[in-house]
């Protein structure tokens, strides 16, 4: 059983209405995050509070989806994404930067063996998002932007 007190809390950080407007917004191609109204710092995926400062109030924002691949690794066996390999897609995990600050580990698209041996000694190199359709929700993944 999970105490009340418990439950109070995670419905204060991660309120159904944050997580919904996310997801829709995906849905519709557009990137929501929040900005801290005391520093500016973005939060992504969205939070209610900033994590940078600690203050309590953020406001939406969109974020273009574009940046940067920073790093990347190919999946392992245990940690593949397995629809993403029913599907056939070549891909590759890595650290993406947004160009309005925040960093997220992310699924980059398209980069096989060969790709990845021409970006690696590049890096960091452009992405620009990719709004993947899952059927029972879309996502965000990267692709190269070239
Ligand atoms: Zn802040």
């Amino acid at each position: 059983m999970t105490s009340p007190e418990r439950m109070k809390t995670e419905e204060f950080w991660n309120p159904e209405h944050i997580v919904e407007k996310f997801w829709k917004g995906l849905a519709e191609g557009k990137i929501y995050a929040r900005k801290c109204k005391e520093c500016g710092a973005i939060e992504f995926p969205p939070h209610l509070a900033c994590n940078t400062c600690g203050y309590h109030e953020t406001e939406w924002t969109e974020l273009s989806g574009k940046g940067i691949l920073k790093s990347f690794v190919f999946t392992g066996v245990l940690n593949a994404r397995l629809e993403l390999e029913d599907r056939g897609l070549k891909y590759v995990c890595g650290e993406v930067q947004f160009d309005e600050g925040p960093a997220i580990n992310a699924v980059i698209l398209g980069i096989n063996k060969k790709k990845a041996r021409e970006i690696d000694g590049k890096l960091p190199v452009r992405v620009r998002p990719v709004f993947y359709d899952m059927g029972r929700y879309t996502t965000l993944f990267f692709e190269l932007d070239e």
